[in-house]
């Protein structure tokens, strides 16, 4: 019955228009963030906190700003192309405060987005002051949502404690994190991260929800797992072995099937999502979506596949240009694509593509 209700649920807010999209989203994410005090009191509301999460992450629209504060990774992802990007001219760097000054003044012009701190490559964590350049972030009145996501690799207790302090001090907008970790296992892990650091993880998430319970701090936790090819999901074994101290706001999820593009070089060992419309007339909705890059670069998505080694065709320009400079950047590549047929490198076969018609 629960089951059910969730599909409807889920059915009902992805026909809901933009502007009340965007409404949605902002009223229970402040919702959630009003029950958080009383529930250190009353664990009762606890169900309706869930309910808020799961409107809120079925939200986000199509416009949010992926956030890189570094570009620099501790792992080498097969689904990812970081590798492959070590080998080209890309400068691999964590942002500067300058960067970061000139990035918060233009945000400001991207009106109720939301902020995911995702880098395309990297992973937040690597960069010293984190914690302090998010909080730089969050504490500008334009900014009411944002999110996380991270591998967990760094997430010591010292990172753990930092953390903490930053969501105790953050009035709600850090709504939910994602943890991203390798398969149950810890081979599973080696072969899709390609470096050894399932148990690290594992101790590292638990030792930071363990922290968020003691606190009773409420933030969404999404553990997403990556799965090889051909194995199943058991999300009793992920609960137990990632979630020792049943933290209430934990949701797992999980990929049994990757993203690709034309450019983009398959790996045997995983699955990936067929392209079921080779030719595509208009263009991608997530070309609405904007990356601040870690060097100052301003880009169109900023999903893990929009930016391929060597290649800058979804560039929209940098810090210093001008909102209007951005907006003609973009529009001109969708006009690229739908009047004259010429698709950014990335977009070509592209498997994360949404058709942008009715947006
Ligand atoms: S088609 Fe793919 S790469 Fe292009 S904007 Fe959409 S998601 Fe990004």
């Amino acid at each position: 019955m629960k089951r059910k209700i969730k599909i409807v649920l889920e059915l009902l807010l992805r026909r809901l228009p933009e502007r009340l999209e965007i409404m949605v989203s902002l009223f229970f994410n402040r919702l959630k963030s009003r029950l958080a005090g009383p529930y250190k009191r009353h664990a009762f509301l606890k169900p309706f906190i869930r309910l808020c999460d799961f409107i809120v992450v079925r939200t986000n629209g199509d416009r949010f700003i992926e956030f890189e504060l570094t570009n620099i990774c501790n792992a080498q992802c097969v689904f990812c192309p970081y590798p492959d990007m070590l080998r080209t001219e890309k400068k691999f760097m964590n942002m500067s405060e300058q960067v970061l000054d000139k990035t918060i003044r233009k945000i400001s012009g991207f009106k109720d987005a939301l902020i995911s701190f995702t880098p395309t490559t990297g992973d937040t964590l690597l960069h010293p002051d984190w914690d302090h350049y998010i909080a730089r972030v969050l504490e500008q009145k334009s900014i009411s949502k944002a999110t996380m996501f991270t591998n967990a690799i760094k997430l010591d207790d010292a990172y753990a404690e930092r953390f903490v302090r930053l969501l105790s001090e953050d009035e709600g907008k850090m709504s939910q994190v994602y943890f991203s970790v390798g398969g149950l296992d810890a081979e599973t892990y080696k072969a899709l991260y390609k470096v050894d650091r399932f148990d690290l993880v594992r101790n590292n998430i638990n030792g930071f929800l363990k922290r968020l319970t003691e606190n009773r701090i409420v933030t969404g936790i999404h553990i997403h797992v990556k799965l090889l090819k051909g194995m199943e999901f058991d999300a009793v074994r992920a609960s137990q072995l990632f979630n020792v101290h049943d933290y209430p706001f934990v949701y797992f999820s999980y990929s049994d099937r990757y993203f690709s593009n034309d450019g983009y070089k398959r790996n045997a060992i995983i699955d990936y999502y067929p392209v079921d419309e080779p030719v595509k007339q208009h263009a991608c909705a997530y070309l609405l979506k904007t990356r601040f890059a870690a060097d100052g670069g301003i880009w169109a998505d900023g999903c893990v596949i929009s930016e391929m080694p060597g290649d800058s065709s979804l560039r929209l320009g940098d810090v210093d240009d001008s909102h209007d400079v951005i907006e003609e950047a973009r529009k001109r590549i969708i006009d690229n694509w739908e009047q004259r047929q010429i698709i950014p490198k990335p977009c070509q076969g592209c498997t994360v593509y949404r058709c942008r018609r009715g947006v």
